[in-house]
């Protein structure tokens, strides 16, 4: 097998290397494999990353070797678009990749980024996050079932408020739950908002959950992380792999899926590159609503 070639992907030339260089040992799972499952999904996944920066979580030797996240595009051909990013508070501005087409996210994948992670804001507004995220981590021995669990909660919280979430598996040890907004709205309304939910879900959980950041706070509980939303901060793509043992993809799930973790019925979550792209052939984009509807969130 030739390891390495330049080429034609709708129109551009990219030029990819180390094709049989293995990523996942456990699954030997190669960066032939990785290019592959990006290139089959990009229908999916890139109208969740276009037009917005992300940051590349690479991992150059495979997931046994060092990996770091990136935001500063690193030397790119000239057709991998750049949006500059400015943060007053550490006065750091640096250009940040944007993967708008499949290129773009081949050229992505080529330097062994496993996990794309965008932001929650698009380049032409970044300031205004098209919508809520709640990351909802377990801390050991609390597990998927438990995040399960507070995502119904988070779930019922949201209906009352008369607005729709959608979950998805963090591909990794928890869950998230994303609120669409597609409006005009601020970081400093969805995180107030995102906060006070988890406020309410502490307050009525019986120990069971902490929206404390606070390590020691954690085993047991499930930290509903409300402070993602945040103009610095990135999440993980739906359908992005993870850089776990096995490869394994942030999957966005139905409500009813949800309750069967929940109530134990199901097992865990996890879902492998064919996997998803099974579930997408079967169950189209569970994600698509959360770049169209326009919901907007309640008064403070
Ligand atoms: P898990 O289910 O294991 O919690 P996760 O993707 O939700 O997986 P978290 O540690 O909860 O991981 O972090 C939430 C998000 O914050 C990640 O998806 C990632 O985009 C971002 N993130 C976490 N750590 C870093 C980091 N060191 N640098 C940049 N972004 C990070
Ligand atoms: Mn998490």
């Amino acid at each position: 097998m030739r390891t390495e070639a330049d080429v034609c992907v709708d129109g551009r030339v990219v030029h990819v290397s180390s094709l049989d260089r293995v990523l996942w040992p456990a699954a030997g799972v190669t960066k032939a494999e990785l290019l592959d499952y990006y290139v089959r999904v990009a229908h999916a996944l890139l109208p969740h990353v276009a037009g917005r920066p992300v940051t590349l979580h690479r991992f150059p030797e495979g997931i046994g070797g060092p990996h770091f996240f990136q935001t500063r595009t690193p030397p790119h051909p000239p057709w991998v678009r750049t949006a500059t990013l400015s943060f007053p508070r550490t006065g750091k501005t640096f250009d940040a990749p944007v993967l708008d087409d499949l290129p773009a996210l081949v050229w992505a994948a080529n330097l062994s980024t496993l996990e794309v992670h965008p932001f929650l804001g698009r380049v032409e507004a970044l300031d205004r996050p098209t919508a809520v995220a709640f990351d909802l981590d377990p801390g050991p021995p609390a597990g998927m079932r438990d995040a399960a669990q507070v995502a119904l909660a988070v779930h019922a919280l949201l209906e009352d408020a008369g607005l729709v979430g959608f979950a998805k598996t963090s591909g990794s040890k928890g869950m998230h739950v994303f609120v669409p907004l597609n409006g005009d709205v601020t970081y400093e309304a969805t995180k107030g908002f995102a906060r006070s939910v988890a406020a309410r879900l502490t307050a009525v959980s019986g120990g069971a959950v902490t929206d404390r950041m606070s390590r020691a706070l954690r085993p047991g509980r499930v930290f509903v992380d409300w402070s993602q939303n945040d103009p610095g901060k990135s999440t993980v793509a739906v359908y992005s792999l993870r850089g776990t043992a096995f490869p394994s993809a942030s999957t966005p799930v139905t409500w009813p899926e949800v309750e069967s973790v929940a109530r134990g019925q199901l097992p865990e979550l996890r879902f492998g590159p064919d996997d998803v792209l099974e579930r997408l052939e079967r169950l189209g984009d569970l994600f698509a609503p959360v770049l169209s509807l326009r919901q907007e969130l309640p008064p403070a």
